[in-house]
């Protein structure tokens, strides 16, 4: 069990190469995350540290019990589970039709489902229409196909520009969409979490399922991304 929690909330690593905003904080080599580099954690982290501590004194939550979910979500719960779906989906026309009319059962076909992934919403990315994917309010996120949110995710500037110009925030991530492209923004919600297929790039035909995952980021099924048929990094 790492401790980066009882420090900060840490990024989870992304799933291939992705491009990051400059206001989505900064990368180096000595620090592959992003974060912010403030001597004392943020006032709703130790607000979070002194709840904490307070519910395991009174003997209302058990440390290694909540260590033990939050470890799940930081290191075995990612988006190599949605990559495994949108392949899945890519391959099997049945399957992709499954997923678009009912995500959450579609997802547990693979055995992913759980907390914060009881109503998902698949949405599709063809040629013409381009989703991407926000919340407003916070930071809700499927978390059982996508792990925890990255750092930028729950970032106010993130938040608010994506609904009033995404495309100036794509174009911040790399993604430059022409005009002929609709762009359609979805608000996940606590109730409500969506999860974009991307679409499957061109001269994949030969590729297996698992070489298909092996292609898909977890920016590409945030919407601020899109898979390019060359293998991400191991
Ligand atoms: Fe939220």
């Amino acid at each position: 069990m790492n401790t980066t929690r009882r420090d900060l909330p840490a990024t989870a690593p992304a799933a291939g190469a992705s491009v990051t905003p400059e206001w989505a904080g900064t990368r180096s080599a000595e620090h592959p995350h992003v974060h912010d580099h403030q001597a004392t954690p943020s006032d709703p982290a130790l607000r979070v540290k002194a709840l904490e501590s307070l519910l395991v004194e009174k003997g209302l939550v058990d440390r290694a019990a909540l260590d033990e979910l939050i470890d799940t979500y930081e290191h075995k719960v990612g988006p190599r589970n949605g990559a495994r779906v949108v392949a899945r989906a890519w391959s099997d026309v049945g399957y992709k039709q499954r997923l678009l009319a009912n995500a959450d059962v579609a997802i547990a076909e693979l055995g992913y489902g759980g907390m914060q992934g009881e109503h998902m919403v698949v949405v599709e990315n063809t040629a013409t229409i381009h989703n991407v994917v926000v919340c407003t309010l916070c930071s809700c996120y499927p978390w059982p196909v996508l792990g925890l949110p990255p750092v930028w995710y729950k970032s106010a500037p993130y938040r608010s520009r994506s609904v009033v110009d995404p495309r100036s925030v794509l174009r911040e991530f790399g993604l430059d969409l022409g005009e002929h492209v609709e762009v359609r923004v979805w608000d996940s919600t606590a109730e409500l979490r969506y999860l974009v297929l991307p679409e499957r790039p061109p001269n994949t035909g030969t590729l297996s399922e698992a070489e298909l995952a092996s292609l898909v980021t977890r920016d590409s099924m945030i919407g601020v991304a899109k898979v390019e048929a060359k293998a991400s990094p191991a």
